[in-house]
């Protein structure tokens, strides 16, 4: 099971590795890399993902519960007599297949669409189900954040994510603490404290016991702190140990991206982080400088597990720049 879950792990990493080579390739000789946002073409080649030939893939949690798999990031699926509720909602290029996807599990449109964040690759079909009329709902900081759009500096590459016009925001926003009671569930939304942006939701199914962390938990290599979005290593953490700790040990953690998996992967993961903080800390302490502290490798020992950190989005890059600006 474990080196089931390592090996998959490794073949996402090296998707990562050649993802970023064709990265490369889309900034011209000579040209300063990074500078320049990518159009959404671009950076879904880069990614490896393709938007118009996605198939997407059901996988049954327990009752009433199912996570998507597609284009971008993991949908939760409630469906049951009230209807469909779902959690992120990838790109409208693949929302007929979605919805057909739904279909065949046994809903019939989508009511309520939960965005875990702000970011495109979880949030962009909000441009298809608001117009269609789902009810869309998200905290307070990621509905701002949509409504402004802005530039999303994943390090190695900077995509501009267009402002949503208001029939793609959510109208309904919450700060610390929401419930939704739907399908005999009681879904509460959670956020902590700003983590992967300044606007995650945890999205707990009490029925199932299963949680949607959105990108704070990534079980497909190092995570993306996006810094310039106002998240931050120690928020990550925080964020983190709080689901945990609300959840219990027996709960079905459903990650932004990657396999579904259990507390233990999600214990393993703030373990690597808090480790990770705590050696980039000392390096800033001894007066490193980023390339230093990137050229000391300090994820060394997890890369096994997690992938080569060159291939993340600028881990370290990010934790060290988010303890630098305290
Ligand atoms: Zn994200």
């Amino acid at each position: 099971m474990l080196k089931g879950l390592v090996a998959s792990i490794l073949v996402v990493g090296l998707t990562f590795a050649v993802t970023q080579s064709a990265l490369a390739k889309h900034h011209e000789p000579g040209e300063a890399t990074a500078d320049q946002p990518l159009s959404l073409e671009a950076l879904a080649v880069a990614f490896g993902w393709d938007l118009q030939g996605a198939q997407i893939t059901a996988e049954k949690i327990d009752d009433g519960l199912y996570v998507l798999f597609g284009v971008g990031g993991n949908i939760g699926v409630s469906i049951g007599e009230d209807g469909v509720l779902i959690v992120d909602d990838q790109f409208p290029q693949v929302m007929e297949k979605i919805e057909a996807a739904i279909d065949s599990i046994g809903g019939n449109g989508i009511d309520y669409a939960i965005n875990t964040h702000w970011h495109f690759d979880h949030a962009e079909g909000n441009n298809t189900l608001g117009p269609q009329g789902t009810t869309i709902v998200a905290h307070s900081n990621a509905r701002a954040d949509m409504a402004k759009g802005g530039l999303v500096n994943l390090v190695i590459a900077k995509y501009r994510q267009q402002a949503y016009p208001k029939a793609a925001l959510p109208v309904l926003t919450f700060d610390d603490r929401m419930q939704i009671h739907f399908n005999d569930n009681q879904i509460d939304l959670m956020h902590f404290s700003p983590a992967h942006t300044d606007g995650d939701a945890a999205v707990w199914f009490r029925q199932q016991n299963a949680v949607h962390l959105g990108d704070v938990f990534n079980n497909a290599g190092y995570p993306f702190v996006d810094v310039d979005s106002g998240g931050g290593i120690d928020g990550m953490i925080h964020f983190c140990q709080q689901v945990l700790d609300a959840v219990g040990p027996d709960a079905i953690i459903i990650p932004g991206h990657g396999p579904v998996t259990d507390t233990a992967a999600l214990a393993r993961y703030i373990y690597m982080l808090t480790t990770v903080r705590s050696r980039v800390a000392d390096m800033i302490d001894q007066g490193m400088t980023l390339q230093q502290v990137v050229d000391a490798k300090p994820t060394a020992n997890f890369d096994e597990v997690y992938g080569p950190e060159t291939a993340s989005l600028g881990f370290v890059n990010r934790v060290y720049t988010s303890l630098a600006q305290q």
